[in-house]
């Protein structure tokens, strides 16, 4: 292993090599700066001072064309007390209900049949699973969390994933029909080892079943500010591809979802059963090198539109200032930091943001020190502009906030052009 840990004083290490074909080709295409860690909400202004930044630079390999980073902070560090439940979303609870009636259909699941999910959070996908009927065993590492997800049925081993762990819970649980892992791949530093542990996890005609943020979303709309120090890589069908066939897995089929601003749901099975990938997933691997996706050139472009739209948002919010208006945020997400860091947006644009997590109100947000306070804030100080930094539930937030609106408040959505709505 590359990038193991000694201690959890060593925080920050640099990889030297590719997640998934070991190369050391790697180009850095894009930087975003000295940046803190994305979900390291602030308590009071006493921590201001003592504040850690890390690179936040993205790199494309030559070999593979594996977009991800190389900065890899201690997942001790980033996880154990994740702020992010994912029960708080109508977007998400809608998009949970349907995954798991896909999955039990698809499979064909029914009561003698497990379903394990990695990375279960507090438990929302899983308790759709039970509610169909079937077997469900969560793996969270957020002691936190998992403690939510017990209270609600949901039994949940408090352990990070990896292969090891993967033997622990076949010794115990046996193997499973799925293995689903949402928004967690991208996530993991050891990214072989950790699907080879998926692997080892699936029955014969079992699948395993991965979600991750697509790369042709992020470039084509310009989702720069999905990058931060959790999210190690950016995958397309073609690197999933490689990255299965590394493992001993074929991709046998794959869907494109417009969830979290666009991402691939993948579907794998044991090499044995499975001889050669889906042909649909391979004319998708044909039209990303169509697309430029597997080119350097592309990634050069997107680091030049990224610059752009920087400026054009700047421009935006110095215009709306100079004419006394005032601005707040909306959401208080990874991805929010990112957007207000890489920009320099403050506390000199923004009065304050506010999110419906009561576990992130009365915090401040990591480097720009912008307090967050709660939704209803929003009508008691009626700003004249609110930019959505969660713009990946822009319609949702505006279909509530149709108040705020109808008292002449307007919205301002950041990528991929700034639109003022
Ligand atoms: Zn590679």
């Amino acid at each position: 292993m590359t990038t193991s840990f000694g201690s959890l004083r060593e925080i920050h290490k640099k990889r030297k090599e590719c997640r998934i074909c070991r190369s050391t080709n790697l180009i850095k295409f894009l930087e975003l700066g000295e940046t803190p860690l994305a979900n390291s909400f602030l308590k009071s202004k006493d921590e201001f001072q003592s504040e850690l930044s890390f690179p936040l630079d993205v790199y494309f390999c030559q070999q593979c064309s594996l977009v991800q980073l190389l900065d890899v902070i201690h997942p001790e560090v980033l996880f154990r007390n994740y702020i992010y439940v994912t029960g708080t979303s109508e977007t998400i609870a809608r998009h949970n209900q349907e995954y798991s009636r896909t999955v039990v259909n698809t499979l064909k699941m029914d009561s003698h049949d497990l379903v394990i999910e990695i990375a279960s959070n507090d438990g929302s996908l899983l308790t759709c699973f039970k509610e169909l009927g079937v077997k469900t065993l969560g793996i969270e590492p957020a002691i936190n969390i998992a403690e939510i997800a017990r209270s609600r049925g949901i039994e949940t081993v408090t352990e990070f994933f990896n292969h090891q762990t993967a033997r622990n819970i076949k010794a115990t649980y046996g193997t499973a029909k799925a293995v689903i892992a949402n928004n967690v791949l991208a996530h993991v530093d050891e990214t072989r080892d950790f699907m080879s542990g998926c692997k080892e996890l699936i029955s014969p005609e079992g699948m395993v079943i991965v979600e991750v943020p697509y790369l042709r979303d992020f470039l084509e709309r310009l989702e720069y500010d999905t990058v931060y120090h959790e999210h190690l890589c950016y995958f397309s069908v073609t690197t999933l591809m490689r990255l299965c066939e590394s493992v001993g897995l074929s991709l046998v089929k794959i869907e494109h979802k417009p969830v979290h601003g666009g991402s691939l749901r993948m579907y794998a099975g044991h090499q044995e059963n499975y001889p050669k990938h889906g042909e649909a997933v391979l004319k998708m691997v044909a039209e990303e090198r169509q697309a430029g996706l597997t080119n350097i050139d592309r990634y050069h472009k997107f680091a030049r539109d990224v610059q752009h739209t920087k400026t054009l948002l700047l421009q935006l919010l110095d215009e709306l200032k100079s004419q006394g208006k005032s601005i707040a945020g909306y959401g208080a997400p990874a991805k929010g930091n990112t957007l207000l860091n890489y920009c320099g947006i403050s506390t000199q644009y923004l009065d304050f943001t506010v999110d419906k997590n009561p576990m992130k109100v009365g915090l401040f947000t990591p480097g720009t020190h912008i307090p967050v306070l709660p939704v209803s804030e929003l009508l008691e100080r009626q700003p004249d502009y609110v930019l959505i930094l969660a713009w990946n539930f822009a319609e949702e937030i505006m279909r509530q906030q149709q108040e705020y609106q109808a008292r002449g408040g307007k919205f301002i959505i950041p990528i991929p052009t700034p639109t003022v709505v």
